[in-house]
């Protein structure tokens, strides 16, 4: 008789890690799967474009890591996992050479919003200061709501809720008086790929915010491959076993075990574990276009907090952030004057491009399935910023949607986010269901970034799909 495994992963992105280990450190038997050659799934980091060079292919910042319930519970710290914090979490640029500002201080970030918008910010943000943890147990944690727990702090969770129900286009302009406080909240909420008119797209705006104010937006040294290689050596050292290099197309081809969880999209999962048409209603969201760049210095940004910046929006104002989410998420066209969103650990992290030199990253949205070069657009943007950038470039990477789902089974058509987050797609994702996390096959459960809370670095879907295992394998005992 072959030994029967408590579960199987499949996928070692964060989420597929963090429900691994989520099991094993619950004493249960655990063997994780991988399609690549290393773990990490959207947290890796690869030389890209020259030796020497170290970049992330996909995530960078990790506000929502630092701040992870989850990450915070384990002892990543001894798995190698080091946070390195610039010393600005975010800048965002205008044409006159002068930033708004995301601080760790409030008073730094309201005071770069000019005189006559100060008080606003601090008005927004002051019923949740002092309070991540609670809010960061409910909101990151909502996923629990659907795991029959209450939330801990309903009456802040309300007052959370109510306070980023409405449309950020609409909620900028009611609160602030001047340009600079709209175009920051946009440019937050510009992380989410859906149009800044929907309800609910301040809230992640609001929690990136907050982020910076409790724990600040840092960066692992070495890179975003330190948080999935720290999370696959806590998994070995709890028993887990890790394949790499092996692409999973059906459940029989995996070991015999009691649950099988999927860090996969909806689709694959549908079709690997032959679910039929279970989620064939599930909707993928648009794209965008990335340049890893290997530069000769660091970016000349005309403003003096962009040089300080760990992320840097490029966008200058709500409306033309607006435009620009609308053209890609709606309209189905590449957008003149792209939404970037910039980063530049090298800055703070030294081990990661040669001496002198750095690496940068700057995406921009773009239709699903889009197909093109879009580094001229996004380029413009940068030297109007920053005049002189090309003059930098050493060599650099680009990726579309065709080579973004190339490099990730996750990215179904270019979609980073592995589902919409458009209309209530963010909240209710993969579709409307009391536990998410579990399938009609009563051995199958999804943990990716397309059940709740989404997207980000922050494994918080592996840990509430795995605490849907756990109550399934402790029950069948
Ligand atoms: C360009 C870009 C920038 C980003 N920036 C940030 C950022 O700065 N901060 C942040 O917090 N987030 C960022 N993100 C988002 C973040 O990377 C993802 O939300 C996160 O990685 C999702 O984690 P996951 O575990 O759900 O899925 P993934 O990280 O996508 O991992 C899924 C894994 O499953 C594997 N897999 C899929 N199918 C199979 C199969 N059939 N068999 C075996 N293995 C399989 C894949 O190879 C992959 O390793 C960014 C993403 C991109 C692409």
């Amino acid at each position: 008789m072959p030994s029967i495994r408590d579960a199987v992963v499949v996928g070692a992105g964060p989420n597929g890690l963090t429900a691994a280990v989520e099991l094993a450190r619950r004493g249960f038997e655990v063997e994780l799967f991988e399609a690549m050659d290393t773990v990490g799934g959207g947290a890796r980091t690869e030389e890209l474009t020259l030796p020497g060079f170290r970049h992330d292919p996909c995530s960078a910042v990790h506000p929502t890591g630092a701040g992870s319930p989850a990450f915070r519970a384990m002892p990543l710290a001894e798995h190698g996992l080091e946070w390195i914090h610039p010393e600005l979490p975010l800048a965002h640029p205008f044409p006159d050479g002068t930033s708004a500002v995301l601080s760790h201080s409030v008073g730094e970030t309201a005071a770069s919003l000019g005189p006559r918008d100060a008080g606003a910010y601090r008005r927004l943000v002051a019923p949740f200061l002092g309070r991540w943890d609670e809010l960061a147990a409910d909101f990151l944690g909502y996923g629990s709501a659907f795991n029959g727990r209450f939330p801990h702090h309903p009456l802040l969770l309300a007052r959370f809720g109510l306070t980023t129900l409405p449309p950020v286009t609409w909620a900028a302009k009611a609160r602030f008086r001047d340009a600079k406080g709209p175009a920051l909240l946009a440019g937050l909420a510009g992380h989410v790929i859906a149009p800044l008119n929907n309800p609910f797209i301040a809230a992640p705006a609001l929690v990136f915010a907050l982020a910076a104010h409790a724990n600040g937006w840092p960066v692992p040294r070495g890179g975003s491959q330190a948080i999935s290689d720290a999370l696959a050596g806590y998994l070995r050292a709890l028993g887990g076993t890790i394949h790499t290099g092996t692409e999973v197309k059906r459940l029989d081809e995996l070991p015999p075990a009691r649950a099988y969880v999927f860090d996969t999209s909806p689709t694959a999962l549908a079709r690997i574990a032959g679910l039929g048409s279970a989620y064939d209603g599930f909707r993928y969201g648009a794209s965008l276009f990335k340049i890893d760049y290997a530069l000769d210095g660091p970016v000349p940004w005309t403003s003096p907090e962009a040089r300080r910046a760990g992320t840097v929006h490029v966008g200058p104002t709500l409306e033309d952030i607006d435009t620009a989410m609308r053209d890609a998420v709606v309209r189905g066209r590449a957008p003149e004057k792209p939404l970037l969103i910039t980063s530049q650990p090298s800055l703070v992290d030294p081990t990661r491009a040669p001496e002198g030199k750095h690496v940068f990253w700057a995406y921009g949205h773009l239709p699903a399935r889009w197909e093109g070069d879009a580094t001229e657009a996004v380029e413009r943007q940068l030297e109007r910023f920053a005049p002189g950038f090309r003059d930098r470039v050493l060599a650099r990477a680009t990726a579309g949607p065709p080579q973004l789902a190339e490099r990730n089974a996750n990215y179904v058509g270019g979609d980073i986010a592995c589902g919409s987050a458009a209309g209530l797609h963010l909240l209710i994702r993969p579709k409307l269901k009391r536990v998410p996390y579990t399938t009609a096959h009563p051995a199958v459960f999804l943990c990716s970034s397309a059940t709740p809370p989404g997207p980000g670095v922050h494994g918080m879907a592996g840990h509430h799909a795995a605490r849907a295992v756990w109550r399934r394998l402790r029950a069948a005992r």
